[in-house]
């Protein structure tokens, strides 16, 4: 017997959510902010064929279409707290969809958000994710905040997951062991929560690593109304990443690589020992690898090992490009 629309919301998509007032099945969740706090806004859409290949795991699947918004709240340093889910399915598929709800609630209930509402239709596959979180008000992190003389740093290692679907392209060959490695990190992300909020009042601008390094960089750079200078060898990159480093895709993956769901920060030099603090303390590599300086010029410069500008033809990904 195939699954009624309520029947699939019901079974799957209705959980006990005790951070909001009203949940799943009104025709509308109710929340409130906590005293003090501004909310937090933000949605991504992840579409069949386009973000993922047909036959993805679902429940990495479920759990990456959280993370990715998770990621957002991490670079804004809010604190994730409720979540809507609009789902398209071409049918309801009982083991697709137990699958993909465990993995999204598994997300969820870890980084204690609460799914409060959604919508399911029949059609192409498509997952559209809508986190709201909170933050003290008026403590944001955004894109703007940078000055010129700022540190740049980067959390993790960047490239994994661009070297994962460089892998699958056959774009690049790589042992069994690496390359289930760098899949989990495109598949599996794991977005920077905790980090993002306790950058509050360290970092002076950040945002999420989505598009590629010089991308998102350029992105605080254009809104903070500064340049930014990056060394090549300081850029962070995993063991797999650094073996294949002589090859074209490996670089383009490292400085443009989308999908590693790490956060880029600026902060003033006067930070640097709050900072080596933090990542001890949230038990995150951090890596300082180059600073911003006055705008006029490229906007992203990559100097090699020689202090040389690199010639950068990769520049990120871009939908419409
Ligand atoms: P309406 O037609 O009034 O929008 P729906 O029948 O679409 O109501 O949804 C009924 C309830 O189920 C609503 O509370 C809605 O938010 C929730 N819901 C629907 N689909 C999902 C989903 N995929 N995940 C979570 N909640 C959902
Ligand atoms: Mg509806």
């Amino acid at each position: 017997m195939p699954l009624s629309e309520f029947e699939v919301i019901r079974r799957y998509f209705t959980h006990p959510a005790p951070g909001a007032r009203l949940g799943v099945g009104d025709d509308a969740a109710i929340v409130a902010a906590r005293r003090g706090m501004e909310l937090v806004v933000t949605t991504d859409m992840l579409i069949a064929g386009r973000h993922f290949v047909r036959g993805t795991d679902p429940r990495r699947l479920g759990h990456k279409a959280l993370a990715v918004n998770l990621s957002d709240m991490a670079a804004m340093g809010a604190a994730p707290r409720w979540a809507t889910l609009a789902l398209a399915l071409p049918q309801a598929d009982a083991r697709w969809l137990a699958a993909f709800s465990a993995g999204f609630m598994a997300t969820a209930r870890r980084n204690r958000v609460a799914l409060v509402g959604g919508d399911t239709t029949r059609g192409p596959l498509a997952i559209c994710v809508q986190v709201i979180g909170e933050v003290p008000r008026g403590r944001a992190l955004t894109r703007d905040g940078a000055r010129a003389g700022h540190d740049i740093w980067v959390s993790g290692t960047l490239g994994d997951a661009a070297l994962a679907v460089a892998a699958a392209r056959g774009k690049l060959k790589l042992a069994p062991s690496d390359r289930a490695r760098v899949q989990s990190r495109l598949d599996a992300p794991r977005p920077r929560v905790e980090l993002g909020q306790r950058l509050r009042g360290v970092a002076a601008s950040a945002i999420d690593i989505s598009d590629g390094l010089l991308a998102d960089l350029g992105h605080i750079c254009e809104r903070s109304g500064v340049a930014a200078v990056i060394e090549f060898e300081r850029v962070p990159r995993s063991a797999v990443l650094r073996k294949h480093l002589d090859r074209p895709a490996a670089r383009a993956a490292l400085l443009a690589g989308g999908d590693d769901y790490e956060l880029l920060f600026t902060a003033r030099r006067s930070r640097r020992a709050a900072i080596s603090r933090l990542a001890r303390r949230v038990k995150a590599r951090l890596t300082r690898i180059g600073r911003t300086v006055k705008a006029g010029g490229a906007r992203v410069t990559v100097l090699g090992r020689d202090g040389r500008p690199l010639r950068v033809e990769e520049t990120g990904f871009d939908h419409f490009a």
